[in-house]
């Protein structure tokens, strides 16, 4: 019943799991939510519990679905399993892609022919737009241009259609929401009605029609829905912070009455609010999947101590996650003058982490918008070194690939066939083994065509293709030649790399200057927060004092976030130095420090109660923030408030150790307890 599994035996699947990742992986408890900060494990866990089902025969492989959010992160998931020996058995992939692989079917079996994947929608939404003339009037000149129109419009159709929000509801929606759109709503409510005319019209559908069509059908036509049922009994769903209403009413539909469903998610890392996902669905399991089970994970296996202290800095109210990784060295913050010098640093600083040997791999470069990829390109480029940008590019453009896609579709041989042949010819040419870049993409499209036959039950070349050409288009999977990669943050959600290079950390970037409401700021720092807890062993915060906009050299601020990384790197070197201290190595670095630190610092009698009295508040604040009380405040500075008393804003701004961000966040609570303990006067 195994189908094309390696036997294992279960207990291998368990080896060096922890007992909450064990309890994850074994349970038989239904539906089963792993709830758990950033690198605890919980996409390890997702693929194992597959793996361990597998193994112990209480699933079938071949009847598992595993969904997730992005091409990229499906890669992973399928090559994770792969690893745990499923080979090409499951089926991974994201629900777009999913739903398109059971549509397609639906229209072959019901001789309908299958309407037009509309992907460039940037494009057909500008052509939807009125005449610049007739939007606002003699000012029209001082509005956005076409492009950032039709890009916010766009955006907001997206969200909308992920919200299951009609034209008409729109202006509703986003009132009831408090969303503020980039764009005038009326337009938007306009253009959004005519965009769904006009695709009708043209007989297209764009891809979250996908989602909407698929559980439409599942709905309304009982054959089908058996169909689909039958063939995926065992539902994924990693991240599933990031799943929208429409995903999640297509996730219901695919599961029907049954509750075998395995979520794993983290709701610090809720990073596509803006773009209508609501990480509800994943707060309040219970309450969509009445009678789940939940399993924490709180052991952090990917980052240094240190890069998880910044992490715990940046996102206070974050799962407080426990280190298991060697000390590392502390996250480091460089300003350039301009936004070229800033890319040509990151450029040597890529050089100076790769000792001879080493795989540029191993590092990343993320930034908050796509645009900033340019110039850091362009460095990397001018410095000889290698790497790849998501999304750029596509694995579809290969020469090599074009190639081997011109074959395919003369193949009249079923899909799996026709892949076992391609895969037999590239081990017999002898040009690819000097190309590891050619064969590495050829190795990447023979495993696309295995996952569509994940998806597909009777899997054709034809299909494949349609398929690969609708949904691949765009997107790179990962597996190509050893380069650094270059990502936004959004793209890097779910990786890790051992060195991870922060770029552009300024105001208006981190955070992006739209972001205005409380929701989306909060979005925002989650989104930081995402960014540094990709890093393995060291983390590289960078930003420019200047940067060029089209031929304006605008000035820039440092990220307010920094303060808090900032504060972070502080913290843990002085608790390192204490951890020296109370070692009994001798310590002759330390000999000469200005004061001792690992006693309780405050000293005379009358500073005593108000120092005990910020050390209890500090302890209720750290508790309510689940933080080492470290990181809200060092016993240093808290002696430092001690002896000063300050009685204002402006005084305590003065104190060693309080800067702008920590007096934002504790000030008032501060200063009203230093008024509480006002000396007695004789
Ligand atoms: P994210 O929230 O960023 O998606 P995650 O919770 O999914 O993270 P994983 O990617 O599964 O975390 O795991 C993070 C890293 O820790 C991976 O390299 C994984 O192999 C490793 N890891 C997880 N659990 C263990 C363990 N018990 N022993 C050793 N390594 C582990
Ligand atoms: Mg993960």
């Amino acid at each position: 019943m195994l189908g094309k599994v390696t036997p294992v035996n279960p207990e291998q699947l368990l080896v060096g799991l922890n007992d909450a990742q064990r309890e994850a992986v074994t349970t038989a408890a239904a539906p089963l939510r792993v709830l758990a900060g950033a690198g605890s494990g919980k996409t390890r866990v997702l693929t194992h519990r597959v793996a361990y089902r597998a193994a112990t025969g209480d699933l079938d492989p071949r009847r598992v679905l595993a969904l997730t959010f992005t091409r990229k992160a499906a890669s992973q998931l399928s090559s994770r399993l792969r690893n745990l020996g499923l080979r090409d058995a499951v089926a991974t992939g994201t629900f777009h892609a999913v739903a398109y692989a059971q549509l397609r079917r639906r229209w072959a079996d019901t001789g309908i022919t299958p309407p037009t994947l509309l992907d460039r929608k940037v494009g057909f939404v500008a052509r939807l737009l009125p005449p610049r003339s007739s939007r606002s009037g003699s000012s029209a000149s001082r509005g956005p241009d076409p492009a950032t129109l039709a890009f916010a419009v766009t955006s907001e159709i997206e969200w909308a259609k992920a919200r299951q929000v009609t034209p008409a509801r729109y202006l509703d929606a986003i009132e009831a929401a408090g969303r503020k759109p980039l764009v005038d709503p009326e337009l938007a409510a306009r253009v959004y009605e005519r965009y769904e005319r006009e695709k009708q019209a043209q007989r297209l559908v764009d891809f979250d029609d996908l989602l909407h069509l698929c559980r439409r059908h599942i709905d309304d036509d009982p054959q089908f829905a058996e169909a689909q049922r039958w063939q995926f009994r065992h539902l994924f769903v990693d991240e599933f912070q990031d799943a929208n209403p429409l995903q999640h009413a297509l996730l219901r539909a695919w599961l029907g009455d049954r509750n075998d469903l395995c979520v794993v998610g983290d709701p610090n890392q809720a990073i596509y609010g803006w773009n209508g996902a609501d990480s509800r669905y994943l707060d309040d399991f219970d309450r969509y999947f009445p009678g789940g089970a939940t399993v924490r994970l709180v052991q952090n296996y990917r980052s240094s101590p240190q890069i998880l202290a910044a992490a715990n800095a940046v996102l206070p109210r974050s799962s407080q996650l426990i280190a298991n990784r060697p000390d590392g060295p502390p996250p480091s913050i460089r300003v350039l003058p301009t936004d070229s010098a800033e890319a040509a640093a990151i450029a040597q600083a890529v050089r100076d982490h790769h000792p001879p040997g080493a795989r540029w791999s191993s590092q990343a470069i993320l930034v908050r918008t796509n645009a900033q990829l340019a110039p850091i390109a362009e460095a990397l480029r001018a410095s000889g070194i290698p790497f790849r940008v998501r999304g750029a590019g596509g694995l579809l453009d290969q020469p090599e690939i074009k190639a081997v896609l011109r074959e395919l579709r003369r193949s009249a041989a079923p899909l799996q066939t026709a892949l076992a042949d391609l895969d037999l010819a590239v081990g017999e040419r002898s040009d690819l083994a000097h190309n590891a870049d050619a064969a590495a993409n050829i190795a990447a499209l023979i495993r696309l065509g295995h996952d569509y036959a994940c998806l597909d039950p009777s899997p054709t070349v034809t299909g494949f293709l349609a398929w690969l050409a609708d949904t691949v288009r765009a997107d790179q999977p990962d597996e190509q030649g050893d380069a650094v990669e270059l990502a936004t943050f959004h793209a890097a959600k779910g990786l890790e790399w051992p060195v991870v290079h922060l770029a552009g950390l300024e105001m208006g970037f981190v955070p992006i200057s739209h972001a205005t409401t409380a929701a989306e700021l909060a979005e925002e720092r989650r989104l930081f927060y995402v960014a540094i807890t990709r890093a393995e062993r060291e983390l590289l915060c960078t930003w420019a004092e200047s940067r060029m906009f089209g031929s304006r050299t605008t000035p820039r601020e440092r990220s307010p976030y920094l303060d808090d990384i900032e504060l972070a790197i502080a913290n843990t070197a002085e608790s390192a130095d204490i951890d020296q201290r109370r070692s009994r190595r001798p310590v002759a670095r330390n000999q000469h420090r200005r004061e001792p630190v690992g006693a309780t610092p405050a000293a005379t009698s009358e500073e005593r109660p108000l120092f005990e009295a910020l050390r209890s508040w500090r302890a209720e604040a750290a508790r309510a923030a689940s933080v080492p009380p470290y990181v809200i405040l060092h016993d240093r500075t808290l002696a430092e408030i001690a002896r000063a008393r300050p009685g204002d804003r402006v005084s305590l701004l003065d104190v060693p150790g309080i800067g702008p961000a920590k007096a934002n966040r504790f000030g008032e609570a501060i200063l009203r307890i230093v008024a509480a303990h006002a000396p007695e006067r004789a």
